[in-house]
C-alpha cells in the first residue's frame, strides 16, 4: 500500500496518509479537518528491505532527464 504525505495549508499540519489512491482524493486534514491538502513528494523514501525482487526496470531514483513534476 502507498503512502502519501500531506501538508494542511490551513494550519499546516503534515501527516502521512497509508491508503489507496481513491481514498487519497478525499483526504482531509486529522487537526482541523479541512480538505484544502497539499501533497508532498517524497522523493525516494522507500525502503527496500531484501526479499524477492520485484524486477522493477527503471527506477525513478537518480536526477530525472525528462520534467515531469507539476504543480
Ligand atoms: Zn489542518
Amino acid at each position: 500500500m502507498p503512502i502519501y504525505d500531506f501538508e494542511c495549508r490551513q494550519c499546516g499540519h503534515k501527516f502521512t496518509l497509508l491508503t489507496g489512491v481513491s481514498e487519497r482524493d478525499k483526504a482531509t486534514c486529522p487537526a482541523c479537518g479541512s480538505s484544502d491538502l497539499r501533497q508532498l513528494i517524497s522523493g525516494c523514501a522507500v525502503k527496500v528491505s531484501g526479499g524477492s525482487g520485484s524486477g522493477s526496470a527503471g527506477g525513478g531514483c537518480g536526477g530525472g532527464h525528462a520534467g515531469h513534476g507539476g504543480g
